[in-house]
């Protein structure tokens, strides 16, 4: 392929240079922790760009069911912990800076943070996703007061309310069984006409008195006064619309992967996916994908965490098989 190749403008050269590495990865989640934990345990002392939130999504997760070696279930903060504990116990060091532009022309390869400039052998890109959004007038305007995309973060500033949870798939279906701890009423409003989500979830859901299903439906408008009020629900068979009374609106309808920063560089699919081959190397020699920044699939905190071990491992036999 051409690369589109993205240089550091002047200006940034007044910025530490740190490194070369022998790996840097690139996002503080499962995946990213798990490579961590790998290349720290091969004595490759990586260094971890955790970027905004250490953990990643499953540190907004209340409880993860079906993560292994958990029969109970573990927190999803006191998961990332401990997975974080394990990688910084054989010598991988986590830095609180976000990559905001990526060299793979040159090696070593260079990444630049907020903080530094980043040189490095090998380059573990594990950004993971970002919530979707849906795009409709209000949800901007009232993100934070009464519209959200975390349940476990938000869900106590709506004791005795009613909510609406948006989308119809496995995080829907949790999010909006963990609401009604504190919420009146939990209405899932989703666009098709049957959930997507796995069937116990489907059933525990359908099970529980406080939550009530709306099909066929999506919102159109979020409307209020400082706080979300009410919201428009347009019937997408029959075009009809009326306007429910709300006091939240909790959206879980996807993903984003954040990999805008590799784009030209690292070929990714139309979803913006990082394309990778089962031992996770990208286009680039050298620089590895893995979690939810490659994989629209799976999405879960096990195989997110087995694809940065793997690239780890494979980041290891590469430098190796380079005499490093
Ligand atoms: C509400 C909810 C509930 C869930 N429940 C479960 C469950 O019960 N079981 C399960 O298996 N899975 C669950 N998941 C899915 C699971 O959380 C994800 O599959 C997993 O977190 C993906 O891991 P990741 O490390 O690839 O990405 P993420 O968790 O998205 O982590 C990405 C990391 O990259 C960092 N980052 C982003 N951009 C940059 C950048 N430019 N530079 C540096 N760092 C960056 C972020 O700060 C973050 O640390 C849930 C997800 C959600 C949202």
């Amino acid at each position: 392929m051409t690369l589109n190749l993205k240089t550091f403008p002047q200006q940034d050269e007044n910025l530490e240079t740190k490194g070369p590495y022998k790996v840097l990865i690139l996002g503080g989640g499962p995946t990213g922790l798990s490579a961590a934990l790998y290349a720290a345990r091969a004595e490759l002392h990586p260094l971890v760009l955790t970027g905004l939130q250490i953990g990643g999504q499953v540190a907004i997760t209340y409880t993860v069911e079906n993560y292994p070696g958990f029969p109970n279930g573990v927190g999803g903060p006191e998961l990332v912990e401990l997975f974080q504990k394990q990688a910084e116990r054989f010598g991988a060091v986590l830095e609180f800076d976000t990559a905001v532009e990526a060299d793979f022309s040159r090696h070593p390869f260079r990444v630049k943070g907020y903080n530094a400039i980043y040189e490095a052998e090998t380059v573990i890109i594990a950004t993971g996703a970002t919530p979707r959004k849906l795009e409709v007038p209000g949800e901007t305007e009232f993100t934070g007061r009464g519209v959200s995309y975390c349940g476990t973060c938000d869900g106590w500033f709506f004791k005795g309310k009613d909510v609406i949870v948006v989308g119809g798939g496995d995080s829907a279906l949790e999010e909006g069984d963990f609401l009604t701890r504190y919420a009146n009423t939990v209405t899932v409003v989703h666009r098709r006409e049957e959930l997507r989500a796995g069937v116990l979830l489907q059933k525990r859901a359908h099970d529980n008195p406080k939550m009530n299903f709306v099909f066929d439906t999506a919102i159109s408008d979020i409307r209020g006064n400082g706080e979300v009020q009410s919201v428009e629900l347009q019937n997408l068979k029959s075009g009809a619309a009326n306007t429910q009374d709300i006091d939240g609106v909790f959206i879980f309808i996807g993903h984003t992967p954040n990999t805008e920063i590799f784009q030209g560089q690292i070929d990714m699919d139309e979803g913006g996916y990082l394309k990778i081959n089962h031992l996770m190397e990208t286009n680039i020699p050298g620089v590895f994908a893995a979690g939810e920044a490659a994989d629209p699939h799976f999405r879960q905190v096990v195989t997110s965490a087995g694809m940065g071990a793997a690239a780890a491992i494979q980041a290891n036999r590469w430098l190796q098989e380079r005499g490093g």
